[in-house]
Parts: C-alpha cells; structure tokens; sequence
C-alpha cells in the first residue's frame, strides 16, 4: 500500500512514517509513502500557491494548477513504481481530499483503503481550494468530523494511520484490531473496558469476572459491557448491528435487560 499526500507541510507526516504501529509498519515495508509540496510546482519566484477569493470575503484560496501539477507527478510515480515490471499501467487510486464538506470518515472507509492500492491525499489549507482543482481532479471527499481544522494535514494523518494499523501484520497481535470499536466483521460495537495490573488501583479492583481465568464467562462479560456502552452512548451503532444480523439472542434479552 502507498500513500502520496499532497501537502504545504509534508514535515507533518514523519510523524506517522517514523513513530508507533505506523513507524514499524513502514519500516517493514508494508507500506510507504511519497510527499508532494504544491510549492515544488509553482513557476514565480514566491512560490505562490494561494491567491484572494474571487467574489471577495476574507482570507485566501489554493489555486488549482499546483495542485494539479502535484497529483499528476504523484500519479506517474505511482504509475511507474508499478512498472518495475516493464509494463506501466495508469494509476486509478482514489483521490481523496480532506474536506468538512465530504462524507464523514469510518471504520468501513478505513478498511476499505486497507484492502487496497493506497490513495492520494490532498491536504488544503487557508479558507480552502478552487473548486476547479476538486472537480478535475478528486474522486472521494472527507471530512474528520463536524469541525474545523486549520489544514487536511491532521485528517490525512488520522486516514494513514487508521488503514495501515489493518494491515495484515502491522499489530503484534493480530487479533487486537478485531476487538476494536465499529469492527463490522464482528459486531461494529464499540469496545468493552480495559484493565492491567495492579489488580486494585486507588481501592478500585478488577472486575471479579476478567479474574476468573474462565474464558466463556469473560468473552460473555466483555460482549455485554460493549451492548451496555454502546446502547447508552452510540444506539444508533446498536440500530445499524441488529439490521445487518449480528445481534444474538442472548444479545437482544441482555439488552431487553438493560431497558427495563
Ligand atoms: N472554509 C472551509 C474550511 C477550510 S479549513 C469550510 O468551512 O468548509 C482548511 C482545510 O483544512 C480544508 O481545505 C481541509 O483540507 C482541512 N479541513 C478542515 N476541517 C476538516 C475536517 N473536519 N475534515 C477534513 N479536513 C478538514
């Protein structure tokens, strides 16, 4: 998997390229990533890349043919790492730009990437980017969430890390992304609480039922503290589970429980 991300801070990202799961993963090569500074393909001698909002209003707008000019250098590398093999094919990843106006980002869409050849990042910044650029050139729009970041630097670090942490091999343990919150292979529940030693913190014990070494009564405990906390915090997650069939029968009279 490769990710190009198109960024006036590429600095942003060694972050995710040196440091945790993210930091192994690469230094394992099962992924790698490429930086692209639309500043690299200015032509005057500011190295403009942004300009005044046409229609007036405060702050300043990307211009397009930077932009532009780094997603086409981004595709012909990512085109022709393919053709080590003499045979250069076109590059089709998705282009996705990080915007609060595109579909909210989730565990679906991280799994998605995961599965995939990659993608190429486009990170905007001041009051955002000539909607020409987006229409020639971007296929997917994402947002983080119903907030505003000062750049999509942030947001394409959250996707990086999100879809490289599925690889297969990137955890120590392989098991520990299918515990995970919104995991729809599973339940797409949220996650039930964690706990290491000691066994009693500041007078507050373990939970008897995590001691117990039984492992059915545990995985029992575990599935109903994630129906209790998603059911109170995120019920449409539980809506959304039980639609798709995965809620049991012993799931739906735990939660008939609960309700009553
Ligand atoms: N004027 C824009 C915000 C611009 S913020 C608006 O109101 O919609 C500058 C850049 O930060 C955006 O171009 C985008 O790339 C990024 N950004 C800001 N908030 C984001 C969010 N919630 N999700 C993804 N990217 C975001």
């Amino acid at each position: 998997m490769r990710f190009d991300v198109v960024s006036l801070f590429p600095d942003m990202f060694s972050v995710v390229r040196d440091l945790g799961v993210t930091g192994r993963a690469h230094k394992q090569s099962l992924w790698s990533l490429a930086l692209w500074n639309p500043r690299d393909f200015t032509h005057d001698i500011h190295r403009t890349v942004d300009d005044r909002p046409y229609g007036g209003g405060p702050g300043m707008v990307m211009m397009a043919e930077p932009l532009e000019q780094a997603v086409a250098a981004a595709r012909e590398s990512r085109a022709s790492r393919e053709a080590g093999t003499g045979v250069s094919s076109p590059d089709d990843s998705p282009v996705i730009l990080m915007s609060p106006t595109g579909r909210r980002f989730d565990q679906a869409m991280a799994q998605d990437l995961a599965s995939g050849p990659g993608a190429i990042l486009i990170c905007g910044r001041y009051e955002g980017i000539d909607q020409r650029f987006i229409n020639r050139n971007v296929t997917h729009e994402v947002s983080m969430g119903d907030f505003v970041l000062s750049g999509g630097e942030i947001a394409a670090l959250a996707i990086i890390d999100s879809a490289v942490r599925l690889l297969p091999g990137a955890l120590n343990d392989a098991h520990s992304a299918l515990q995970d919150s919104f995991n729809t292979a599973l339940t797409g529940l949220l996650d039930s609480p964690h706990y290491t030693r000691p066994e009693v913190y500041r007078d507050e014990s373990v939970p008897a039922e995590l001691l117990s070494g039984h492992h059915a009564n545990i995985a029992v405990w575990r599935r109903q503290q994630s129906l209790t906390i998603t059911a109170a915090r995120r019920p449409d997650l539980i809506a959304a589970a039980r639609e798709a069939g995965l809620l049991s029968r012993a799931d739906e009279k735990f939660l008939q429980s609960l309700a009553s």
